[in-house]
């Protein structure tokens, strides 16, 4: 019989996550305070546990994974590789296709894989609250479930677009047990401001930040969490890549070209990074990270120092940026429409290690129905991307008859994103390109350092 499933066994789930920084030809460009010199370790520890500021600056290959996370982690890993044997029929490509499956977690994406070390962490520290925000509401999801998991308050500021769109999102997250408030709210200044300047504003994912790190730093017994972007966050999503080389290892197989949805970084550094290691070594396997046109940070926008927020509250990162105070269009990707990206992504593109490319909405919506009709799961509409990007390399494929090996993460199912297929299906989804003058303007207000 034909594969179909690649599977690994409990006692497979990685013992160490990878750290990218070991095998970077470069050290990563420190985060910078606001009078633009480099932090210490020390300006974090008001909102962040001191093991993740240490995984935070590390330069360590390998980082240990506490039992603890690793028996939480057995209730949905290892996740499953797949043969993406209907799709590649259904296309007519001589590629063989493959695809990690990241829907199969409680929360339905690779979000609690670093979820629940950040509440474990926390916990350890005796940490009893944490702040958090939430775009589309998968990190909201994630972070409310590893809250409870550990005896740790949640308290989510969802934008007041998804808080108003998503309310399944929104009840997930009370099922398990935190708080949730539409962002801008009045309970911060960052809110405050925001809202006396524009009481009808929907918000923003960096406005959003900007609230739940206010309230952390405000707050001793409250720390902070975030989804992506940072470096420790990427870190802990190696798991998905390392568990898909030992499963390509079982088949006899490795990837010509690894793609990945990418907002913040941790999908596309969890499945890429491991990788890497190889890449470093002197193997060919591209590596690209796929985000949406109409938030185009990595191909379009500016290699800069910037805030990861709209009130300028955290670090400056040097990171690919579309401006602190970008407002996203209202896409049907919002796992996707962060201003930033991971430093430790913008860093690599720059030096032309990883590649990036920016797909159309529609294109990925078809991309989407298309898998969902091979292959029977329904992908979130962030991981479409991935999956868009990965069949035009497939179709490129058939027309030169070469037999690549692709591999893509699916990094979540689409449950809870029904209404964006049913935009779709009624024609009410468009393309949108971010406008050059919205990324020309952007440049004069990024922080000068
Ligand atoms: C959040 C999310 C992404 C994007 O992840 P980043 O780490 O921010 O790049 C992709 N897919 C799904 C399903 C998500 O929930």
């Amino acid at each position: 019989m034909k594969t179909k499933k690649i599977l690994l066994d409990e006692s497979d789930i990685p013992k160490q996550w990878y750290n990218v920084v070991a095998d970077m030809p470069n050290p990563p460009a420190p985060p910078l305070g606001p009078d633009g010199k480099p932090i210490g370790p020390d300006a974090l520890t008001a909102i962040f546990p001191n093991a993740l500021i240490e995984q935070e600056v590390s330069a360590e290959r390998w980082i240990e994974i506490p039992e603890e996370v690793r028996r939480i982690y057995g209730m949905w890993r290892p996740s499953p590789l797949y043969r993406a044997r209907g799709l590649e029929a259904a296309l007519g490509t001589p590629a063989r296709i493959y695809y990690k499956y990241e829907g199969v977690s409680p929360a339905g994406s690779h979000k609690p894989n670093t979820s629940v070390p950040q509440a474990y962490y926390n916990r350890e520290e005796g940490i009893r609250r944490i702040s958090t925000e939430t775009g589309a509401g998968q990190w909201g999801c994630a972070m409310a479930l590893a809250g409870q998991l550990f005896g740790i308050d949640v308290r989510v500021y969802m934008v007041k677009v998804s808080y108003q769109q998503k309310p399944f999102r929104r009840s997930m997250i009370e099922t398990w047990g935190a708080e949730v408030l539409a962002s801008p709210t009045d309970q911060t200044n960052s809110g405050r401001k925001i809202l006396a300047e524009d009481p009808d504003c929907t918000g923003s994912l960096g406005l959003a930040i900007s609230e739940a790190v206010e309230e952390a730093a405000s707050r001793d017994d409250t720390n902070y969490a975030l989804g992506s972007v940072l470096n420790h966050v990427l870190l802990h999503q190696t798991v998905i890549g390392l568990e898909a080389k030992a499963q390509f290892e079982k088949v006899g197989d490795y990837p010509d070209a690894i793609f990945a949805a990418c907002g913040g970084g941790s999908n596309f550094g969890g499945v890429a990074f491991p990788f890497f290691a190889d890449k470093a070594a002197g193997k060919e396997v591209r590596l690209v990270a796929v985000e949406p046109s109409s938030c185009p940070t990595l191909t379009r926008g500016h290699y800069a120092y910037d805030f990861g927020d709209t009130a300028g509250l955290t670090p400056l990162l040097q990171m690919y940026t579309l401006g602190h105070d970008f407002i996203p269009p209202g896409i049907h990707a919002g796992g996707l429409r962060y201003h930033g990206d991971s430093a430790l992504v913008s860093q690599l593109v720059h030096e032309g290690l990883v590649e990036a490319v920016a797909v159309p909405q529609l294109g990925t919506f078809e991309a989407g129905v298309t898998f969902a009709r091979s292959e029977g799961i329904i992908p979130a509409p962030e991981s479409s991307h991935a999956i868009r990007a990965t069949i035009d390399a497939a179709l490129e494929c058939k027309r030169t008859g070469e037999a690549k090996t692709l591999f893509f993460n699916l990094s979540g199912h689409g449950h809870f994103d029904m209404a964006a297929y049913d935009d779709y299906f009624a024609g009410k989804l468009h393309d949108y390109a971010y406008p050059q003058e919205e990324i020309d303007a952007a440049l004069a207000r990024l922080p000068k350092v």
